[in-house]
């Protein structure tokens, strides 16, 4: 099987991990907003009891918000750094997650509709071929089951907002940490969506105001977004 990974993307992530967890560090914006977004999945679905799984996990900041909403969490990542600050974190905060360093393909092939819940936030515009990892998505997850993902969109507003903007300019993302190529557009991630059988239910911005530096959920999509989807039940 050829990798659907960038190793140039996976050790972009290594040089952060041991950062991972200070909310004022260069990963600042992923602990801003994540109230916004684990709010925004809480909304659709109460994970209590649920089985989520979390890929692209990163340090776990989002893995280890949804077990403490009651969420039975396994979150996994290509980078091994990752996946270890993960579990250390656990040991300061006594979360349960199940950290695994996997691909999102090859766990599908393990673990076929075993999640109520499949989570895959800010990491779709770092891989080489995002349809298979929605793809591997839709195996994953049960039938009736939510999937969720956030991404950035790709138009020159987002190239001022998520490159110039939070790289250049206000300097709250690590320089070079996105590609604007690697963008995905609603129209893209829909149509990867409903190839892979998913159900489209409904796309939200997420939009920063860097004067608070905080993140509110909007009805704008053009820069940064949120999508939610499901798996129909099986007839
Ligand atoms: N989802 C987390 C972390 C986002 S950073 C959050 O939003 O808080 C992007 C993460 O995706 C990094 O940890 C990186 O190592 C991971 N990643 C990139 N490509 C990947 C791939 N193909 N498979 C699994 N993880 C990947």
């Amino acid at each position: 099987m050829t990798h659907n990974f960038d190793p140039q993307e996976i050790a972009k992530f290594g040089k952060l991990a041991a950062h991972w967890w200070d909310p004022h560090g260069e990963l600042k914006t992923l602990h801003q907003v994540n109230p916004v977004r684990l709010g925004y999945i809480t909304d659709k679905v109460n994970l209590s009891g649920l089985s989520v799984l979390d890929i692209g996990c990163g340090g776990g900041i989002l893995a280890e918000s949804m077990a403490l909403e009651g969420g039975r969490v396994t979150g996994i990542d290509m980078n091994k750094s990752v996946i270890d600050i993960a579990r250390l974190h656990q040991l300061e905060s006594g979360t349960n997650v199940e950290y695994l360093h996997t691909s999102a393909e090859s766990i599908a092939a393990d673990r076929p509709e075993s999640y109520d819940v499949v989570t895959c936030l800010e990491m779709l515009e770092h891989v080489p071929n995002p349809a298979s990892i929605i793809h591997a998505c839709a195996n994953l997850v049960k039938p009736g089951g939510h999937v969720f993902f956030s991404t950035l969109n790709r138009n020159p507003k987002s190239y001022l907002f998520a490159i110039l903007g939070a790289e250049y300019l206000l300097k709250i993302l690590p320089r070079n940490t996105h590609d604007y190529a690697k963008f995905i557009r609603p129209s893209e991630l829909v149509t990867w969506t409903r190839t892979a059988s998913l159900l489209p239910q409904e796309m939200k911005g997420i939009s920063y105001n860097p004067i608070n530096q905080t993140f509110r959920l909007t009805d704008d999509i053009s820069v940064n977004y949120l999508f939610h989807a499901i798996r129909a039940q099986s007839s």
